[in-house]
């Protein structure tokens, strides 16, 4: 009876045999089969009271049979057929046994096909918070009514655990794998993890195709032994070391500059190191390239203050021979009679042009130099523009008609007042006249003409030259350029005149522009703003006399020009 309560207790479905004859089954057992009573069962033959589906009976005779030799037989799955015609997948071991002092068979039975397995499962607790349970249930008689037992674990602490952890690794995956920089772990110098920026900065296409590749094949001979005393330092003694920077080499053989901080780490259980790496080719260039920036500007000053001192050097001497030049002259011509007068003068009057030549180069280039360094100082005036403009190209006169050139001005007002150095928009003019005649052979016109825009002024210069071939027309504007020599009459200059022109009609906050066509004419364009500005005298409406200084103005502007 005793033993009878303890297979009662248990959970698995027992049957003992004796004689071939049903002689026990627990509650578990009976409830498998699907009997009310332990009457019903007890004294059935084995294939009676078990009711193997008729495939199985064999395969249970055969359980019996070895088991009747003393074998013991370990979950077999056969198929049992209850009393309400269903069927049962079953787990059958069976095992000699001694039972009420017999030696008998006893079959453990487990029904597998009604074992729900192990299931996790996210709720709600009464307080809202949620609860994470793992349960199993089994078929169970309680009372001799069938019932299912389930059993149920609160693994919300492991759940919460076990999220925060793959969450956490998910994320250090992200964070690795998006990194910007390479990610390099390496093991005895061979790579074991490269992440897509590695893969991407050593010029392969998947990082797998590193692993296990010689980490140290990848830097520079340069920094080859440099890297590997880091390496031996971080399996050896160091943590981490700093920052530093070396050469490596991707796989098409392209060098490039990195910088990389390493540390030990414990990847996979072994001491590995992490190298982060970060491509700093581009900035090494730019930091190459501000170096050149900065050398070139420190020579570009040194090269303009040298332009200033020798450009200063050379005019006061050159001052002193044009006065001594001008002197020569007025002493032969006032010595009656002069013998060599006539032949003097025709050498005086060539020193005397050359000195203007080299002059005018000279104020040309302290002019640049000093809107190079920022101090060509306007000397701004209310004037009326229309009369300078006028007096000076008039002035010229003289000389277009010396070179068989017809020069026509023209204007649709009289007078327009307005801001600007007076001394420096005769420059522009007499500059623009004297390439308008350098580059107009003879019977060639030149019109100046000025078009009264209310907020502007615009002032035209045209000629019927040879032209601006079309190639250099955005670059005649640059300092130092000129049309190819071969193109142009064989004229002389030196190239700054329309630069500093330029400099100077934006100094009024104005523009020039050119148009060309090549064997037909050029036309220089400039538009001036109309402004005033605050002066202690009232508008002047003349020009500041100006004859004075015309004749030796004209002189060097045109200087280039061989009469
Ligand atoms: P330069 O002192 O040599 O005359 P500029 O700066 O005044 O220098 O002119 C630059 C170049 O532009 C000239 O060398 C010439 O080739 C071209 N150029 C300027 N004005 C004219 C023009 N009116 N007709 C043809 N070519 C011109």
């Amino acid at each position: 009876m005793e033993q009878q309560n303890f297979l009662n207790l248990l959970s698995d479905s027992i049957f003992i045999f004796y004689n071939n004859r049903i002689i026990f089954a627990n509650d578990k057992a009976l409830c498998l089969i699907g009997y009310k009573s332990i009457y019903d069962i007890v004294g059935k033959s084995i294939i009676n009271g078990l009711s193997p589906h008729q495939d199985c009976i064999k395969t249970i005779k055969k359980i019996i049979r070895k088991v009747e030799n003393n074998e013991m037989v370990s979950k077999v799955v056969q198929k049992l057929i209850r009393k309400d015609g269903t069927t049962l997948s079953v787990e059958i071991s069976g095992t000699p046994y001694v039972y009420e002092e017999k030696h008998v068979i006893m079959f453990i039975v487990r029904n597998i096909s009604e074992n729900i397995p192990l299931v996790e499962h996210r709720g709600k607790r009464l307080d809202k918070k949620a609860v994470f349970t793992e349960a199993m249930s089994t078929p169970f008689v309680h009372n001799g009514t069938e019932a299912i037992l389930t059993v149920a674990h609160d693994i919300t602490k492991r759940k919460m655990t076990e999220e925060a952890l793959k969450e956490s690794e998910e994320r250090y995956v992200k964070l690795v794998e998006l990194s910007p920089d390479a990610i390099f772990i390496t093991d005895r110098d061979k790579f074991t993890f490269v992440n897509h920026t590695g893969a991407a900065l050593l010029g392969v296409s998947y990082p797998k195709e590193l692993v296990g590749q010689d980490f140290l094949k990848f830097y520079h001979r340069d920094c080859y032994d440099k890297i590997k005393e880091r390496s031996n330092n971080l399996y050896t003694k160091e943590k981490n070391l700093p920052l530093v920077e070396a050469k490596m080499i991707k796989l098409d053989g392209t060098v490039i500059d990195v910088e990389l901080s390493s540390t030990a780490l414990n990847y996979n259980g072994e001491r590995t190191i992490l190298n982060i790496t970060r491509d700093i080719t581009e900035r090494k260039k730019a930091d190459e390239n501000k170096r050149q920036l900065e050398e070139a500007i420190q020579f570009d000053k040194l090269k303009t203050e040298f332009f200033s001192n020798i450009s200063h050097e050379l005019k006061t001497p050159l001052n002193i021979i044009l006065a001594s030049i001008q002197l020569i002259n007025a002493l032969h011509r006032d010595i009656e009679k002069c013998q060599i007068y006539d032949r003097s003068n025709k050498y005086i009057g060539t020193m005397k042009q050359n000195c203007f030549r080299l002059l005018r180069l000279i104020n040309n280039l302290i002019d640049i130099t000093k809107l190079d360094a920022g101090f060509l100082n306007m000397n701004f005036g209310n004037y009326n523009i229309i009369s300078v403009v006028e007096d000076i190209t008039l002035s010229i006169l003289e000389y277009t008609q010396s070179k068989g050139i017809t020069l026509l001005f023209d204007t649709d007002v009289e007078e327009k007042i307005t801001a600007f150095d007076l001394d420096k928009i005769e420059r522009v003019m007499l500059n623009l006249l004297s390439n308008a005649i350098k580059f107009t052979g003879e019977n060639g016109n030149i019109y100046v003409n000025i078009y009264d825009k209310d907020d502007k002024i615009i002032i035209l210069v045209r000629d019927t030259g040879i032209g601006i071939p079309e190639n250099m027309i955005d670059k005649i504007f640059d300092r130092f350029r000129q049309v190819e020599s071969s193109l142009t009459l064989n004229q002389e200059g030196s190239g700054i005149g329309l630069s500093l022109v330029k400099s100077i009609v934006e100094a009024h906050g104005g523009t020039i522009t050119a148009k060309s066509k090549y064997g037909v004419g050029s036309e220089f364009t400039i538009e001036l703003p109309i402004r005033l500005v605050k002066q202690d005298n009232d508008v002047k409406q003349e020009s500041i006399p100006f004859e004075r200084q015309k004749v030796e103005k004209i002189s060097i502007e045109f200087s280039d020009i061989y009469s």
